[in-house]
């Protein structure tokens, strides 16, 4: 009898049974918005012109293949954090935040939720927000974390519910908890709170003792400016938190498969620093040694010329811009030109790669079914798939699927 006879089939996973579905349809006016990576106009990846440039120098300068220390390339970490917490940032002048490369923004949870596990003095209780990127929950439950709810989506405005987000972490919430805060362009929903909000939401933190958590998947890709979609961060940072942060390169220079990210904790002091850096080390090495060396590379590369650094601010701006210009073609298309029953201003307001579109289930299937349209069930688009070739045809099927 084999050892795993009784081992039950799993669901598959909520987003890529989305891309199976899709790879399986031969219909030539499918259309895939399921998956979170961003496509050109022509619905194609997009290998950015500085990483291009970023590899050739890489290449010339014929590195070798030895490993990297556990903690990843030491300048990339440095320059990664500068990146989030702006070159004027006070822990960073004091030497006072730890940082380690990771295995892109996943990684980056994960090493920072077994790190917490272990040395966090609190109860191991972690405050999503509801709902929330579907890798949050597992990555935390596997670390030792027991996961619970903030309001954060309200159906009936398909805004921010701001009232249930306070209530929750005000008065819901344990003092200590950990909660768990998307820096900018919330997946999936693409609402963020404003700068007030943020505010008002360090405030509450404070007051709770609540322990800041920031997953940063999108610096850059939400309003097209890295700096300001470091706000959030860098306001809390202003208000003396001491935080966690999960930084991925996946999206902001298209490094998806590279996997690049970073994770880093605001310290007392260079000597706590040097505490908690080692004890990363013991928290990462077990786990897989030491991370890969290419795209932290790429990465540090890009992020240390100068040239490279203004050529990648303007790619991610126009990545970011192109996808605002596909919600405001959206927005037009369903309310002017087919005059499509609803309310569809959130398509033009909601920020980042997604579209909480208000779809619901039944629709989702309904457009997979009928028009080839494939997103995830919840309703959510990736905006990057839409383009000049499909947006009519993705808003008429969208049409016809709520009439
Ligand atoms: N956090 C959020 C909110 C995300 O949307 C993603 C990417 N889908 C990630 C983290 C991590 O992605 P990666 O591991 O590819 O950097």
């Amino acid at each position: 009898i084999s050892a795993w006879s009784s081992v039950p089939a799993g669901p598959p996973d909520p987003i890529l049974g989305v891309t199976e579905a899709f790879k399986a349809d031969k219909d030539p006016r499918k259309i895939n918005l399921g998956v979170g990576a961003y496509r050109d106009g022509q619905g194609k990846p997009y290998v950015l012109d500085c990483v291009k440039k970023a590899e050739s120098f890489i290449e010339a300068s014929k590195p070798d293949k030895e490993y990297l220390p556990i903690t990843g390339l030491a300048e990339f970490t440095k320059n990664a954090v500068k990146l989030a917490y702006g070159v004027d940032s006070a822990p960073l002048k004091d030497g006072s935040i730890a940082a380690t490369q990771s295995i892109s923004g996943t990684g980056a949870l994960r090493i920072g939720a077994a790190f917490l596990a272990r040395h966090y003095p609190h109860a191991k209780v972690v405050y999503l927000p509801d709902p929330s990127w579907g890798n949050h929950t597992p990555i935390f439950r596997d670390s030792g974390f027991e996961v619970r709810k903030y309001g954060y989506f309200d159906p009936a405005t398909l805004g921010l519910n701001f009232e249930a987000l306070k209530a929750d972490l005000l008065t819901n919430a344990p003092e200590h908890s950990v909660v768990l805060l998307h820096a900018c362009a919330h997946n999936p929903t693409g609402i963020d709170p404003t700068p007030e909000q943020w505010a008002e939401i360090s405030d509450i933190c404070k007051e709770r003792k609540l322990f800041p958590f920031f997953d940063m998947a999108y610096q850059g890709f939400a309003s097209g400016s890295t700096s300001r979609d470091a706000f959030a961060v860098r306001h809390f940072v202003s208000q003396g938190h001491q935080i966690a942060l999960a930084q991925s390169f996946a999206k902001n220079m298209g490094l998806y498969g590279e996997r690049v990210g970073a994770f880093s904790l605001l310290t007392a002091d260079p000597e706590e620093k040097a505490r908690v850096d080692s004890q990363l080390k013991i928290v990462i090495r077990p786990m897989y040694s030491n991370p890969p060396s290419h795209g932290a590379r790429i990465a540090n590369t890009i992020l240390s010329n100068e040239e490279l650094y203004a050529e990648w601010e303007s790619e991610v701006k126009g990545m970011a811009d192109r996808i605002i210009t596909m919600r405001e073609k959206l927005y037009n298309i369903l309310t002017n030109d087919l005059k499509t029953p609803g309310e569809w201003g959130h398509i033009k307001s909601q920020i980042g790669m997604f579209s909480f579109t208000g779809l619901k289930k039944e629709q989702t299937v309904a457009l997979a079914n009928k028009a080839h349209v494939y997103m995830t069930a919840d309703g959510r688009i990736s905006m990057a798939g839409l383009n000049g070739n499909n947006i009519t045809y993705f808003a008429e099927s969208v049409d016809g699927a709520v009439r």
